[in-house]
């Protein structure tokens, strides 16, 4: 019934006609069941959302004494609902940055659809209405909206859609492993991305540049840590510019990277976040834009001229998921899951690279706290890749998925982004379920 009648998201409909679906009934903690009754470790919290692990009763009562009580009311022409209030408040005490305001949407990608009108509404009431572009990195992920695809960075989303769209310059991913010079240091590759984002700029015109946007990890393109000194040397040139930065945040905040907000691990200052996935975990479509008060005191003070802010959806500010959100909010400080984070994300990334740091297939292991990706490589020495069509990704995925776990082939580089809630001997069967994963297809392949 579903290969007749669901048209799936990021699926492969070759593969879906092929293999069927893998229907999955319920969860606990950091495993869900499928309809056959097989258990598996999920290695990415369902899409790096369910951060405190299924079934958190905390947050899946919260959702429904809310439904019982109020289950649906908006946030146009001033109208609000306590729970939403109270939402707002708790999410701007915990913001990493001063932060003034908190708009509501239902996702990562309407979030940052809402970002960048902001920003061009921004630059509308300042006078400056060349002050437009956008400036995104090569795979980068920021959603799949029409303006948001065309943001991200992965040509699968552009090829086919006529996209992208819009004022959207893209420059280099700061991708060491694949896009350093032989022997450049990351300090220096990180100086080079530099003087390519000064050079953009001198080309393009810092007058007609509005915003850079950045995931401090880079996510579904590939799972990319900046190299040592990125941030350090880039922002202070869009700072010089006057070129805002958005931190697209949906899935480091809340606590993935070991800090609650993937700024802190990085020591940057963003002008906006966005956020969503972790805001309630998952159990509720809900996203939250913060905005720095050197932009919403321009808007502010605009109002009388600029009438109505014409802008937000029917469900910005779902009573149920700021309900959610504040259930959730709160047992992430009651079970102390940043710091759980802070102390099982180093130990994932030293158990996996003691199982697989002498691999041949292994080229490279990185990540930061609970993100980690495993590239595999045909020629560890040379990093040369398999042909795409051999589909190694997928056929580890699928091997891994025989031994009872869950992770998410990027190309050949496999990624895991577990429930932060995840423990020590948990880690330990995550690691050990992927070797037998490896090793399973190991001989298949050339
Ligand atoms: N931004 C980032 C960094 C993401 O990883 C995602 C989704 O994975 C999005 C935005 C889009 O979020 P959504 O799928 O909720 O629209």
């Amino acid at each position: 019934m579903d290969q007749a009648t669901h048209f799936h998201p990021f699926t492969w409909i070759e593969d879906l006609k092929r293999d069927g679906p893998n229907v999955m009934t319920e969860g606990k903690g950091v495993r869900i069941k499928d309809i056959h009754g097989n258990e598996y470790l999920d290695g990415m919290a369902g899409l790096w959302c369910v951060n405190l692990g299924y079934g958190c009763e905390e947050v899946t009562e919260a959702i429904a004494a809310q439904s019982k009580r109020l289950s649906f009311f908006h946030a146009f022409n001033g109208m609000s609902t306590d729970v939403v209030i109270e939402a707002a408040d708790e999410l701007l005490k915990r913001a990493p940055v001063p932060m003034a305001r908190v708009f509501f949407g239902a996702s990562g990608s309407d979030a940052n659809e809402t970002q960048i009108k902001l920003i061009w509404y921004y630059n509308n009431l300042l006078g400056r209405p060349n002050k437009k572009k956008i400036i995104a990195r090569w795979n980068a992920y920021h959603g799949s909206g029409v303006m948001t695809s065309s943001l991200t960075g992965l040509p699968s989303m552009h090829n086919l859609f006529d996209l992208p769209i819009g004022p959207i310059l893209h420059v280099t991913a700061p991708h060491h492993y694949r896009k350093a010079a032989e022997g450049q240091s990351e300090r220096d590759f990180s100086r080079a991305l530099a003087a390519e984002l000064e050079e953009l700029i001198a080309r393009e015109g810092a007058d007609t540049i509005a915003a850079f946007f950045a995931e401090p990890v880079m996510g579904a393109g590939g799972l990319i840590a900046p190299p040592e000194g990125y941030f350090e040397e880039i922002v202070p040139i869009l700072k010089r510019h006057d070129i805002l930065l958005v931190l697209d945040e949906v899935v480091s905040g809340f606590g993935r990277l070991g800090t609650y907000w993937g700024s802190q691990t990085f020591n940057v200052e963003p002008d906006l976040i966005t956020s969503a996935k972790g805001v309630t975990s998952g159990y509720f479509p809900m996203s939250a834009c913060f905005i720095s008060p050197k932009i919403w005191d321009v808007i502010e003070s605009s109002s009388p001229k600029a009438g109505l802010f014409a802008h937000g959806y029917t469900y910005s500010a779902h009573p149920v998921g700021a309900a959610a959100a504040l259930a959730a909010l709160k047992a992430i400080d009651d079970r102390k899951v940043v710091e759980n984070v802070a102390e099982v994300g180093p130990y994932l990334h030293r158990s996996m690279k003691a199982a697989f740091r002498d691999d041949p297939l292994v080229g490279e292991i990185r990540g930061v706290g609970l993100m980690i990706g495993i590239e595999l490589v045909r020629d560890k020495a040379t990093k040369e890749a398999f042909p795409a069509s051999d589909r190694v990704g997928r056929r580890v995925l699928q091997a891994a998925a025989k031994e009872g776990l869950i992770t998410r082939a990027l190309g050949d580089t496999l990624v895991f982004a577990p429930p932060l809630v995840i423990n020590h001997a948990e880690i330990d069967e995550l690691v050990q379920k992927f070797k037998q994963a490896v090793e399973a297809v190991r001989g298949t392949v050339a």
